[in-house]
């Protein structure tokens, strides 16, 4: 029997979409697909070569349960060009993805009933993490303010019983991207408030359009940093989501309680990732920003497929690979087969028996949205966007 915090976890409310997807490509179907969560480029090979080279030399056995002192300086050094942020090696966690990191930080905080402060739309597993731990997830919709939280907004949201905050910049679903200057305007609340530590979620870093800088609150605010932690990854920057590395840079007591918990439940991060993980922080990183002009245009096609589609919104995401249209004004019309459309997930539905998989608001806690992947090739992008066109246009 399942214990009484799981059986009370939500269901996906996207499964249905999913599940359809899944047997209609087993059937063969010609979809075009939007709704992945990786990069479509290889792992460069100077990156697999080092994995190749650690396994050859015999790198396979367990390693520190943070990672060894390899990956470890390679971290710090990371933090240190990339963010101005320095941390020594008892702040630093290594771990087998950012996901069970995300979600180790979370429980190394929150007591069952604690609040979370959580910026929708969200990432869904984010929600799952608070929830998965007893956690009271407090979400605060940013649909109407550039899908970014507002000082006001975070004030109004803290409460006795607030503990974390998740800050997601480039965000995964939205593409938003705070400034600087945004940043320390929410510092600014969080000076106030010192029970409330904050999560820094900055996985899609590299991936910042239209020549803007990518800042992080620890850097921000360095008067916080006791309270900061900052997650990162290997997984979306250098296109390396199988391997399963993510790492984080905080508080000393922060990454001890993480490194306890991944102790006893997880242990070392795999150790040929680790070898792969240096050469992917330590070598060459010009490849980032050819990657990142590459998902720049397909975000500018995008936005003009989408400019096209009478019914559809998108706020200009500033990163990431997604972008989050808004369907409102298509609830209300009618399918060809006489279905009245009345929420994302069953204009997702509708746009899947058309050929193209999004993935619907619910999962990310946002109505009447959906999020759109353009972790694809610019002609996907065209037959998706352009079959999505004649599907709305069929709508009476
Ligand atoms: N954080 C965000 C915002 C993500 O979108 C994802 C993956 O989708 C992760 C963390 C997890 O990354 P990893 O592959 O390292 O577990």
């Amino acid at each position: 029997m399942l214990s009484n915090l799981v059986a009370a976890l939500p269901a996906s409310p996207i499964i249905r979409v999913f599940n359809k997807a899944f047997e209609m490509r087993q059937a063969g179907a010609d979809l075009i697909d939007f709704s992945v969560g990786e990069p479509d480029f290889d792992t460069p090979d100077h990156i697999c070569e080092a994995g190749i080279t650690a396994i050859r030399a015999g790198d396979t056995r367990y390693t520190p349960t943070d990672g060894n002192r390899a990956v470890k300086a390679a971290v710090i050094g990371k933090f240190h060009r990339d963010n101005g942020l320095d941390f020594t090696a008892p702040e630093v966690v290594v771990c087998s993805g950012a996901k069970p990191l995300l979600a180790t930080a979370i429980q190394t905080v929150l007591n069952p009933g604690d609040e979370m402060i959580l910026p929708v739309p969200l990432w869904a597993s984010h929600l799952g993490m608070v929830q998965a731990v007893g956690g009271n997830p407090v979400l605060v919709n940013t649909a109407d303010t550039s899908f970014k939280l507002t000082p006001d907004a975070l004030e109004d949201a803290i409460t006795q019983q607030t503990r974390l905050v998740m800050i997601c910049s480039p965000s995964n679903p939205t593409g938003a991207v705070y400034s600087a200057a945004e940043l320390e305007k929410l510092a600014e609340i969080l000076r106030r408030y010192e029970q409330v530590n904050v999560i820094s979620d900055d996985l899609y870093e590299h991936i910042i359009f239209d020549g803007a800088e990518f800042a992080t609150l620890a850097a921000v605010a360095p008067d916080l940093r006791d309270r900061i932690l900052t997650v990162n990854g290997v997984s979306k920057s250098y296109a390396m989501t199988g391997w399963r590395i993510g790492f984080a840079g905080g508080p000393e007591w922060w990454a001890n309680g993480i490194r306890s918990l991944f102790s006893q439940a997880n242990g070392g991060p795999c150790s040929i990732s680790q070898a792969a993980t240096v050469a992917a922080l330590e070598g060459p990183q010009d490849f980032l920003k050819d990657w990142c002009a590459i998902y720049q245009r397909r975000r500018d096609i995008a936005l003009a497929g989408i400019a096209e589609i009478d019914g559809l919104a998108a706020q200009t995401p500033g990163g990431a690979f997604y972008l989050m249209p808004d369907c409102g004004a298509l609830l209300g019309r009618v399918t060809p087969d006489g279905i009245q459309l009345t929420s994302s997930t069953e204009l997702a539905g509708y746009f899947l028996d058309r050929g193209v998989v999004v993935v619907p608001g619910p999962g990310f806690s946002c109505d009447p949205f959906f999020r759109m992947s353009i972790a694809t090739s610019e002609d996907n992008i065209k037959t998706g966007l352009s079959r999505m066109k004649h599907a709305v246009e069929a709508l009476t």
